[in-house]
């Protein structure tokens, strides 16, 4: 008969297969995780504990959220504070006074233009909170048969449907039927054949955003209501746009009065330098998707930022009506609310929204020191982000970088793998020394690995 846990989950404890099988893990390999499992207990600062009391070096921010390092005082002291207080109002006809607060601080750090929040849970649900609001937007302007949405091929946008249709990714799309309809993509500007071992932006590519002419000469502009893409595609490999990509679709979308919205949920928040990714290109989208380091993940939160322009749509009905019918029962849920503004108070004190622009030039100096290192064919980096990009092996896709990533596990260091790929984020707190600490054990790692 089927046993419950034996023992307590906590450090130096032996856990048993039987343990792990009632959690059905999300976008892992169960069977192989089960055999060996990497178990986190404890975090600080850049470092995880693992169950066996191991130290592990964090190089990837949890999962690209944990932008200012692990248990830090000033967001623990706000949460504990809030769900002593208040622990929960909802957000329908009524609220509380955290959800109105987070939403002006968070403005305050907002690319320019950009005069309203509405929150959500998660990335996923951002993303969809954005494209519904596009879809409605044109609708209340009077032009209802603007409805396509466009993403690109190798974006992700997260997991629900909206975000799985404009998403670009095979594998997360084809066990899932049809999708939502009247979607179509750009192609990617992923390119090694011209740009491989680039140091930030690629030289080569920007006419790839041509691409939504070809679409609108397809479909025709009237039927278009959005596009979306990462500014940096980071769950897809750390694919970063083409010196002049990034303007020159806005400058289309612009023309066709097709919506933009940049979907930041990895690159808001300090990961490039700036506080947005939006900053960092130069670009003013319409509509841009956080979540993740918005509490510095430790609550689940996302934010869509809104223009004065597309919110005002919105408010043209009686005033007694519901102007958006859409919400979710936690949309500024008061833990998350404060822990966004403990967040906030911790970026702002030390400096964090800047800092990856300090360090860019030491880590990309590292992260290109990589180049020549066994069946590596491109590293790049961006900000603090970095990748490294191995030969496939047709008959084992994806096998040569996970072997790395286990291997650098054992060692004692954290990325993160996706195809071919490994992708390096780590919390934008990090020390010269720990950076050096972070290559040279994933030096060591791809030398040595066959
Ligand atoms: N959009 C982008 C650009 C992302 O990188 C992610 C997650 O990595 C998501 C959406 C989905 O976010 P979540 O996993 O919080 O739903």
């Amino acid at each position: 008969s089927r046993q419950g846990p034996t023992k307590d989950f906590s450090m130096n404890v032996q856990i048993k297969p039987n343990d792990l099988a009632a959690f059905w893990m999300p976008f892992s390999a169960n069977r192989q995780f089960k055999k060996a499992p990497r178990l986190f207990v404890e975090a600080k600062g850049v470092h995880y504990v693992t169950n066996d009391g191991r130290r592990v070096l964090d190089g990837t921010s949890g999962l690209w959220c944990v932008n200012a390092g692990h248990c830090r005082p000033k967001i623990i002291e706000a949460i504990k504070q809030q769900v002593e207080t208040l622990d929960f109002a909802g957000a329908f006809q009524m609220g509380h006074t955290r959800a109105f607060e987070a939403a002006n601080r968070l403005i305050s750090i907002a690319p320019k233009g950009f005069e309203h929040v509405f929150f959500t849970n998660s990335g996923s649900e951002s993303v969809e909170t954005a494209l519904k609001m596009a879809i409605a937007y044109h609708r209340a302007k009077g032009n209802g048969t603007k409805v396509r949405l466009i993403g690109r091929e190798r974006g992700y946008h997260g997991v629900n449907f909206g975000g799985t249709s404009v998403g670009g990714i095979g594998g997360n799309r084809k066990m899932f039927g049809t999708l939502v309809g009247g979607v179509d993509h750009l192609r990617h500007t992923h390119d090694l054949s011209r740009n491989a071992f680039t140091r930030g932006e690629p030289e080569h590519g920007a006419e790839l955003a041509d691409d939504l002419e070809r679409l609108v000469a397809l479909h025709d502009a009237s039927t278009i209501a959005a596009v979306i893409v990462e500014p940096v595609a980071c769950s897809t490999g750390v694919l970063i746009p083409p010196k002049g990509y990034l303007k020159r679709l806005e400058a289309i979308c612009r023309k066709h009065d097709i919506l933009l919205i940049a979907d930041e949920v990895i690159t808001a928040f300090g990961r490039l330098g700036t506080a947005f990714g939006s900053d960092y290109f130069g670009i003013s989208p319409d509509l841009i998707t956080t979540a993740k380091a918005i509490t510095n993940g430790t609550i689940p939160m996302g934010a869509v930022f809104v223009k004065s322009h597309i919110h005002d749509a919105f408010m043209n009905g009686p005033e007694w009506m519901i102007d958006f019918f859409h919400g979710y029962t936690y949309s500024g849920h008061p833990m998350a609310c404060a822990a966004a503004i403990g967040t906030l108070d911790t970026f702002a004190e030390e400096g964090l929204l800047t800092r990856a622009a300090e360090l860019a030039p030491y880590w990309g100096e590292r992260v290109h020191a990589l180049k020549g290192l066994p069946h590596v064919i491109d590293v790049r980096n961006i900000g603090l982000i970095g990748a490294v990009e191995f030969e496939p092996d047709p008959a084992q896709p994806g096998k040569r970088a996970y072997d790395r990533f286990v291997q650098a596990f054992e060692q004692g260091l954290l990325v993160r793998q996706t195809g071919d790929i490994i992708a390096l984020s780590p919390p934008l707190i990090i020390s010269k020394d720990e950076i050096d600490q972070l290559f040279d054990i994933f030096s060591k790692v791809l030398k040595n690995a066959s």
